[in-house]
């Protein structure tokens, strides 16, 4: 997904390795050039920003190193920023002292939240829990097939309303979730909630309404890499709607720009915490910020 963002970064930065001392113009120019790319790759304005400011006043403060020549410092700065905007260090799940813990999935229809529920149980499962999928997507009708489908796939319970019994109540359905849960020692509750098109309000108004019968220890907000700027209004929408914990970003396998999945840590303070680059239920991972950054970087 980065590979132009890569590219154009590489090129920029190999630019100083061919001089011995930098001025403050070098770095001005090499600033311009990182302003560039960051700015086509759909990375957020006030971000940018942000980015290049910090890195020319480091770039031009730093200290004159005896292990580093001065462009190897330049590359050290944008790689440690770059870390920075995506997040820092990397952010583990938070689970609850007294299980079931419980994970609310929220997110736009097509962001990849039925497939991340799966993505995730199977995950959970790897690591010794017991998880239960919960299905309080009532509103498309084959939401809830879907689930069960995934859920099956990563060999784990999908608790849904019985069929026939109408469109049902998501947040009675996510309440009787938990006290089954606790009943069958299950340690993780995985939620998936309704998606809409656009942001709407009775969409977040469910989701709101689940987040508080539940109260959940994590509520991630999936993402889908592709949608480019978007991103960061959806998920601004999402923060001042339901609010969230953390941040999953889907479809990094995509050949869209990406930049604007990399401004959502920035923009709404939250971190992020997984990944998922991929239709299968494999295609999926913690995220480290350290790592991207590297990858980005070439
Ligand atoms: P939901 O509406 O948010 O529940 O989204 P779905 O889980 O139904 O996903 C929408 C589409 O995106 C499906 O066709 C998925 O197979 C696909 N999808 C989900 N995650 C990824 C991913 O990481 N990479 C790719 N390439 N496709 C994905």
């Amino acid at each position: 997904m980065f590979d132009t963002l890569s590219d154009r970064l590489t090129a920029a930065l190999q630019t100083l390795s061919r001089k011995g001392r930098l001025s403050d113009a070098d770095i001005d120019a090499t600033a311009r050039e990182i302003r560039i790319a960051l700015l086509e790759a759909d990375v957020a304005l006030p971000v940018v920003k942000e980015f290049i400011a910090r890195i020319k006043d480091r770039a031009k403060g730093a200290e004159v190193s005896q292990a580093l020549n001065p462009a190897q410092q330049v590359i050290k700065i944008v790689n440690e920023e770059l870390v920075g905007i995506l997040g820092g260090e990397t952010r583990r799940l938070n689970l609850a002292k007294n299980p079931p813990s419980v994970i609310m999935l929220a997110g736009l229809q097509g962001a990849g939240k039925t497939t991340l529920a799966g993505k995730l149980a199977m995950w959970l499962k790897k690591q010794g829990h017991a998880p239960m999928l919960v299905a309080c997507d009532l509103q498309r009708p084959n939401a809830v097939t879907q689930l069960q489908v995934v859920g099956e796939r990563a060999g784990v319970v999908t608790f849904a309303p019985e069929p026939g019994n109408g469109v049902g109540d998501p947040v009675d359905v996510a309440r009787r979730a938990i006290e089954e849960a606790k009943h069958a020692q299950h340690d993780i509750v995985v939620v998936d909630t309704a998606g809409r098109l656009g942001v709407d309000e009775e969409l977040m108004k469910q989701a709101a309404d689940i987040r508080d019968a539940v109260q959940p220890d994590e509520i991630l907000f999936v993402v889908d890499a592709m949608i480019g700027q978007d991103a960061v209004t959806t998920a601004q929408a999402f923060r001042d709607g339901v609010g969230f914990t953390g941040v999953v970003l889907t479809k990094l396998d995509g050949d869209a720009r990406g930049g604007a999945a990399l401004s959502v840590r920035e923009v709404t303070g939250q971190p992020i915490l997984f990944a998922s680059n991929g239709e299968k239920l494999e295609d999926f991972d913690t995220f480290h910020p350290d790592r991207m950054a590297s990858r980005i970087l070439g």
